[in-house]
């Protein structure tokens, strides 16, 4: 007997995975990522597959046929996505059923018993979802009808304490998992402040604009134009590899200074070098040498750096 076990290596669906191997069941991880994620790595599981579903999900995002959660996260339309690349798993391996860590009523917005029942009418997995974890408060599913698994060993958890999940992690011996969402950016209200004016703005959204998404300040200076300023090093080392032929490379010389990358209009060049220079070590000097550079064309500019009441009004 096989199962695809959606995996994000938070600990839900490490229980989840955990359980029905005790049960016997072979265990298929699958792991369906997104760009929204802030993880850096998948998960750590034996035989994990892993599916990018970060291109369709832009336009999710964008567009949720369901709506939002409490800030931009789309969660019924991510779930049901998500169920959809686990069928097509699922029959790639001929495997009998498909296996979440979903709680009845743990999220407000996506784990109710009615919403768990659209998500499966509408991913076309009606009755072949097990859910361990809440499986004997839910109606019969078809792997149980044929014998595969036994009702009496579903569990009933309900709600949301993280009481019974940490408990069931101490018997399982479970010590390694991520948070609970996965580091789903999409419940992060400073992110999704920043992605709402994109959306806003911007009418075709790549990967790269997510990833710019994720760094460092941003400035909105008109409604083509944005600057970001890194906060680090490690965020003025990704602006400079994300910086592209039509965007600016902008920074102080010679002086503890952050990377920034001004995209848009150039009629905001100084606007933008006023704002560097703020973040950089010369912010108390009257006048400030920005350098700026398209391409490989380097040229400066003088500038008094931004006051904090002048940063407030373009800070998203
Ligand atoms: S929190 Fe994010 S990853 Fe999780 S279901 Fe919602 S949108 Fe998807």
């Amino acid at each position: 007997m096989k199962a695809v076990v959606l995996y994000s290596g938070g600990l839900d669906s490490t229980i989840a995975l955990k359980i029905v191997q005790e049960w016997g069941v072979e265990v298929y991880p699958l792991y369906v990522f997104n760009k929204f994620l802030s993880v850096k790595m998948p998960p750590q599981v034996p035989d994990l597959k892993v599916v990018d579903v970060s291109k369709e999900f832009i336009d999710i995002v964008r567009n949720p046929h369901h709506g939002y959660g409490k800030n931009l996260n789309p969660c019924i339309d991510c779930r049901i996505l998500m169920l959809k690349r686990a069928k097509e798993y699922m029959k790639k391996i001929d495997a009998d059923f498909i296996v979440t860590g979903e709680v009845l009523d743990q999220r407000p917005k996506s784990q109710h018993l009615d919403q768990l029942m659209l998500i499966d009418k509408e991913a076309d997995v009606q009755e072949l979802v097990v859910r361990p974890l809440s499986g004997a408060l839910l109606p019969v599913t078809i792997p149980e009808r044929q014998g595969l698994i036994d009702r009496n060993l579903l569990l009933a958890i309900k709600g949301r304490s993280r009481r019974p999940m940490m408990s069931l992690a101490g018997q399982l011996k479970i010590t390694d998992f991520t948070s609970p969402s996965g580091g789903c950016l999409l419940t992060d209200p400073g992110f999704c402040r920043r992605l709402a004016d994109l959306m806003r703005y911007q009418e075709k959204i790549g990967i790269r604009d997510i990833e710019l998404l994720k760094l460092g300040r941003h400035f909105r200076l008109d409604k083509e134009t944005k600057l970001i300023v890194g906060r680090n090093e490690a965020e003025n080392e990704t602006i400079e590899k994300l910086i592209t032929g039509s965007d600016y490379f902008v920074y102080v010389p010679d002086t503890g200074s952050p990377n920034a990358m001004l995209l848009g209009n150039k009629k905001h060049i100084k606007l933008a070098a006023s704002i560097v220079a703020r973040y950089s070590d010369k912010k108390d000097d009257e006048n400030v040498e920005v350098y700026y550079r398209q391409k490989k064309a380097v040229k400066k500019i003088r500038v008094h750096p931004s006051t904090n009441e002048e940063l407030a009004g373009w800070r998203l």
